[in-house]
């Protein structure tokens, strides 16, 4: 028999005859897009269900992210992070805006608050940081700074869904905060993404960007792009929201039945929960000290992936190590020492709701024995 692969995600799919109602309802009314019944559905649910104001839907993480920057005016020099996935710098290079990375802490692997301070210049108008692996940034550090120098606060939280502090969203942090639906992500709507925002105004602004600038039929107000998401992707957003409770209480006893097996590994080492935060599982990443372990990240990526079982190494390599960006003062090796050395331990692995636990079971007992 063919072996099995595991990849380190799999999309939850609800039901299809769940959704064909759905797909019936757009077949009927022949409104497939432009902010349709789903769209606006979803946005009022998702507003109750995240406990936010404001929420704009686009069709994916990117382009929000692009969009969020434009919808601040931000230009010259933004403070962010090398530990995240290309697109929260690419979105800063599409605007025609540098980036300044500076290091992360060593246990959320989140922007280092203590190293914004010296990496601020005249140039600066804002800082985008991203919580990693649904980790929340110390919110309240960043916000002083940023209060106290006139910067905005844009928050990548393509890895959050539903992540509260103390009872209330992470994404009401900051001035404008970014999420993803993808696919891989902890709730998808095939592909996808918003914009969470405080006030109508801004709300406004953010929808007509991402509708190419138009007010009303004949009024274009600025030079918008094409973000909208489409009804098909709404409809899968308000069916998944429905599992999204039990998908991330799946993904929480996921979580416990890895950290149970791999306490006692010398040289592997991982997250806890924080106090006073509501989790939602999004990775699991493990980091390998070579030295304790005995062997290199790499070799137990190999030794986990010749048995079918591929890993994912998130976040290597650093942005600021792609050639794209290599050549920036801040991107120089060296400088963020922290970063540097997670980047080559860190392995993200297999964490999905329909993830058999038997396979976790197997996961560990080949770590064990490595
Ligand atoms: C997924 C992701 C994005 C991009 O989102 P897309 O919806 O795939 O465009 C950006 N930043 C982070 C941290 C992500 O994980």
């Amino acid at each position: 028999m063919k072996k099995l692969n595991i990849y380190v995600t799999q999309p939850f799919l609800p039901p299809l005859e769940e959704f064909i109602p759905y797909l019936q309802k757009i077949w009927d009314s022949h409104i497939l897009t432009n902010g349709g019944p789903f769209h606006q559905e979803l946005e009022q649910k998702l507003c109750e269900y995240l406990g936010v104001k404001y929420i704009s839907l686009f069709s994916n993480g990117t382009l929000a992210l692009v969009t969020a920057l434009q919808a601040l005016r931000i230009t010259g020099e933004v403070i962010t992070t090398p530990y995240s996935f290309v697109a929260t710098t690419h979105a800063l290079w599409w605007n025609n805006i540098k980036p300044v990375f500076v290091d992360i802490e060593p246990d959320t692997f989140n922007i280092d608050p203590e190293k914004i301070e010296s990496a601020i210049t005249p140039q600066t108008t804002a800082i985008l940081p991203i919580h990693v692996y649904g980790n929340p940034c110390n919110v309240q550090k960043i916000k002083k700074i940023a209060d106290a120098y006139g910067l905005k606060v844009i928050y990548d939280a393509c890895h959050t869904f539903g992540v509260t502090i103390k009872g209330n969203s992470v994404l009401n942090f900051g001035d404008l905060s970014v999420m993803s639906f993808h696919a891989t992500k902890v709730y998808n709507t095939f592909e996808g993404g918003a914009i969470v925002c405080h006030d109508e105004a801004t709300k406004k602004r953010i929808d007509n960007l991402k509708n190419f600038g138009f007010v009303n039929e004949t009024t274009v107000v600025t030079p918008g792009i094409n973000a909208k998401m489409n009804e098909v992707q709404a409809a899968m957003g308000l069916l998944q929201l429905k599992y999204i409770d039990a998908l991330i209480g799946k993904r929480k006893q996921i979580t416990e039945q890895y950290r149970n097996l791999l306490k006692n590994i010398e040289g592997i080492n991982f997250m806890e929960d924080i106090p006073d935060v509501k989790h939602c599982y999004s990775y699991f990443p493990i980091f390998i000290n070579k030295n304790k372990y005995g062997k290199t990240r790499d070799e137990v990526y190999e030794g986990i992936k010749c048995k079918n079982i591929y890993g994912r190494r998130y976040f290597y390599p650093l942005i600021s190590q792609l050639p794209t960006y290599m050549g920036l003062d801040s991107a120089h090796p060296g400088k963020m020492p922290i970063a540097e050395r997670v980047t080559e331990q860190v392995i993200c692995l297999p964490l999905y709701p329909d993830l058999d636990l038997l396979i976790i079971n197997q996961i560990c007992n080949i770590l064990k024995k490595s």
